[in-house]
């Protein structure tokens, strides 16, 4: 092999036997400007018969594949200078065909491979179909085309589900189911209707759907009868991260409340006005003995002293504090003796929005004392939700529900993909 010929090869990482390259060069091209690598293809015997020496010259074709670059605006082209020959044994006309590109494509598997890369990163289909100069159509021609490997089977479920929906195309909400334990993604279905999530789960079979142990969800919705009809053996369990804010959102409203009665300028006021993040805090989490000068009450205090005096100025707030931390420390402790204590506890004494809260813990009381005794949450489903919406930011909006879907279960399942990289790409 002659030197220029071998410094094109390593340059390019193209190593097939079949391209002589003779010249690299930098020339227009449909208006363009692009290096030009011009490579030689010739048979030295006939593809069907195998014949070495029976065979003449009939003309040459030549084609433009488009080849990755570093620098866009400077693309590079492979000009391969196809030789044909006719056969005389077999009466076949014949060209050679290479490795760099597939029969009857005009990309480049190179081409192709960094588009699939592409699109399990963070990058918007436009600016890998520039960076590639393919058209956004062809980008998702290969969406496509992977993501055929992510057809459902209905052979298994995971014993521990968590349900839950994310805001997508057109603002609508979609169902999204993951595996409790590993964190892979089970199911996205395009809307949460009821018909739609047990048509879904019915098509496996009840065997499979027996072996559901546990499905977490949040609490204000209609998830509890769907699991109690198809999955007869799960226990559902409410997510006490859900629980923590609804008993928080309670008190947040009646603080509010309280506040609005209070004149702007008194002390109480001031109190539950300014340092309302005290409120949201472990109350043994608050400096006790220490005591910081407050200018806008002119005297020194701890951030302990300023929660007692600020819930001193009414008895219901104090009641509805009291529950909202001994909540939270009964669930951070696994207290399931205690949180059914709270649960029984007179609701007369506190707030109308926590009294709402706690009638609908009654409600699902075995729920929500799976939730505290049990390790399983939505918090993995709140990481995947983060990252759908970034999928969707980098897009600016997805109109098509399919190809959203595509792009979470490539960006997902990236470290499963990555084994099969090379197959998909030979399709
Ligand atoms: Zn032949």
């Amino acid at each position: 092999m002659n030197p220029t010929a071998n410094y094109i090869e390593n340059l390019l990482n193209v190593k097939d036997p079949c391209l002589n390259f003779v010249d690299c060069s930098q020339t227009t091209y449909k208006g363009r400007k692009v290096i030009m690598c011009t490579a030689i293809a010739e048979l030295d015997t006939c593809p069907n018969c195998k014949s070495a020496d029976d065979y003449i010259y009939n003309g040459f074709k030549v084609v433009h594949i488009p080849y990755i670059s570093a620098d866009e605006s400077n693309p590079v082209i492979i000009k391969v200078k196809k030789h044909g020959i006719f056969c005389k044994n077999c009466e076949l006309y014949s060209y050679p065909s290479t490795q760099i590109v597939d029969k009857y494509c005009h990309i480049s598997n190179a081409v192709k491979r960094k588009i699939i890369v592409g699109l399990t990163k963070d990058h918007s289909m436009t600016s890998i179909a520039e960076e590639n100069g393919v058209s956004v159509t062809t980008v998702q021609r290969y969406l496509d085309h992977c993501s055929a490997q992510f057809t459902p089977s209905f052979d298994s479920l995971p014993e521990h589900l968590a349900f839950d929906e994310f805001r997508g195309v057109g603002r609508k909400l979609h169902f999204i189911c993951q595996d409790g334990e590993k964190h892979t993604i089970v199911a996205i279905l395009e809307n949460r209707f009821k018909n739609t999530i047990i048509k879904y789960f019915l098509q496996f079979p009840e065997i499979v759907r027996k072996t559901v142990r546990t499905v977490s969800m949040d609490l204000n919705c209609y998830y509890g009868d769907i699991v109690r009809q198809i999955f007869p053996n799960a226990e559902l369990v409410i997510d006490r991260f859900h629980m923590v804010q609804m008993v928080n959102r309670s008190f947040i409203g009646f603080r509010v409340q309280v506040m609005k009665q209070l004149d702007k300028k008194s002390r109480e006021y001031k109190l539950l006005k300014r340092y309302w993040k005290l409120y949201m805090k472990k109350y043994k989490d608050l400096e006790g003995s220490k005591q910081f000068y407050d200018r806008c009450l002119k005297v020194p205090y701890t951030p302990a002293q300023i929660v007692d005096e600020g819930l001193k100025c009414n008895e219901t707030l104090k009641n509805t504090y009291d529950f909202m931390q001994d909540f939270v420390y009964a669930l951070a402790d696994k207290d399931t003796k205690k949180i059914n204590d709270l649960l029984d506890s007179n609701i007369g004494q506190y707030c109308e929005q926590l009294k709402t809260t706690i009638r609908t813990f009654r409600k699902n009381r075995r729920a929500v004392i799976n939730g505290a005794k049990m390790s399983y949450s939505n918090g993995c489903l709140e990481g995947v939700n983060r990252k759908i919406k970034q999928i969707e930011r980098t897009a600016y909006g997805y109109s098509n529900f399919t190809h959203l879907l595509k792009r979470i279960r490539l960006e997902q399942n990236i470290i499963c993909f990555k084994k099969s990289t090379k197959q998909t790409c030979s399709v």
